[in-house]
């Protein structure tokens, strides 16, 4: 970060409190890149630019909302949809509520990096903050009965209330201390410190104290590219997504008629009643297809059969199987001539493959399977498919 250059006062590092402010507009352009959106450069500002991993405030510039705001060769650029007066005196104001979480997932961040660092030694390779939480990559493995003490020791963090401290010490003092940091780093460098528990170079904005991160939970643990990725709600996040859940649960609640406490019991009851009525419906199916064939006369060369759509790929194997009995070799269909047929195809005497593979190419099929039934698609309509039939010789 450049700031020696830079014409505006960063307000959010002096009071990441700073809501309101007033400010002079010193420069305001089309932005060159897409020539529609305008960049307002003040000569102060409590908006902070993207950057370290955190997302920009978003706002109001005298009324005009502020979309995003970057930072770009040491300038922080206000994004606006509408143009501002160059050298005006304007009032400004950031959007506290994002700002807030924003400061609770950035702050919550340092708090368990620093336990994981100070239990196991892993370095923070990658942080997101998102719609869905903070993600925090490790580069070395976590268990999940790893999760309760790092949940336990981050929240007593948090209720400690301990007083988040960025300053720049002189160079030579900072090459003495131990910080966690992603690169080498030169010139005034900002180090962020929770005493006992972090020691950072970071030019995020944080939480005045730790108490105000709220709460910090774990909600994911998942194995990361030889390391670990932690999905993490914090303060007002953590809070709407135990509301979520809440939700989710009171609807399945109504749903399985349970209380809450017993859904899980309730869908395991379900799975059960599931499962038995799919054994009864196989069971029907498979005396429907007998009585069906039972009709049809015996010792054919080949059973041809065209069903209505529906019938699923395990329905047809089952049908050509019970049809197979009662001639050389059948064959099932089921579809329309709009969405294409399904196909099974086969024989308990001979081997049908290579009639499979004739009825693809006569019928712009896919397909294949084992010596005794092969299965697939034809693309054709009903009219080819029964002169295929017609005309199909099963050799001896
Ligand atoms: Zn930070």
């Amino acid at each position: 970060m450049d700031m020696a250059n830079s014409k505006t006062t960063r307000l959010y590092y002096e009071d990441s409190h700073k809501i309101y402010f007033t400010a002079r507009i010193l420069d305001c352009r089309t932005n060159p890149r897409d020539g529609k959106t305008w960049e307002t450069i003040l000569d102060q500002t409590a908006f902070y630019p993207e950057g370290g991993g955190q997302p920009a405030d978003h706002g109001l510039l005298c009324g005009i909302p502020v979309i995003d705001v970057k930072e770009r060769d040491g300038e922080v650029l206000h994004i606006t949809l509408s143009s501002l007066e160059i050298g005006k005196e304007i009032e400004g104001c950031i959007d506290w509520n994002r700002r807030l979480s924003l400061m609770q997932q950035h702050t919550g961040e340092h708090i368990l990096s620093g336990i994981v660092h100070k239990l196991f030694g892993y370095e923070n390779v990658g942080f997101h903050m998102g719609a869905d939480g903070v993600t925090v990559d490790f580069n070395g493995e976590i268990f999940p009965e790893d999760i309760p003490k790092l949940e336990r020791l981050s929240n007593q963090t948090i209720w400690a209330d301990l007083p988040v401290i960025a300053d720049y010490p002189p160079e030579e003092a900072r090459n003495q201390m131990q910080y966690r940091s992603k690169k080498e780093l030169t010139g005034p460098v900002r180090i962020v410190t929770i005493e006992d528990i972090d020691v950072c170079a970071c030019c995020g904005v944080h939480t005045r104290r730790t108490g105000e991160v709220g709460a910090l939970k774990i909600v994911s643990c998942q194995k990361h590219k030889g390391g670990v990725r932690l999905t993490v709600q914090m303060g007002m996040g953590a809070l709407e997504h135990y509301g979520k859940l809440l939700d989710s649960a009171a609807q399945i609640s109504n749903l399985l008629s349970a209380k809450q406490s017993e859904i899980a019991p309730a869908v395991e009851r379900l799975q059960e009643e599931a499962a038995s009525l799919r054994q009864k419906l196989a069971q029907t199916r498979k005396e429907a297809f007998e009585a069906r064939a039972s009709v049809l006369p015996n010792g054919q060369q080949v059973l041809f059969l065209m069903e209505a759509p529906g019938l699923s790929p395990a329905e047809l194997r089952q049908y050509c199987s019970i049809l197979c009995g009662k001639a050389k070799a059948a064959a099932v269909f089921s579809g329309d001539d709009s969405q294409g047929y399904k196909y099974a195809f086969g024989s308990t005497d001979i081997d049908i493959r290579s009639y499979g593979k004739a009825l693809n190419s006569a019928l712009q099929g896919r397909g294949g399977g084992a010596a005794d039934l092969v299965q697939g698609s034809v693309a054709a309509d009903a009219e080819k498919i029964q002169d295929f039939f017609r005309s199909l010789e099963i050799k001896e």
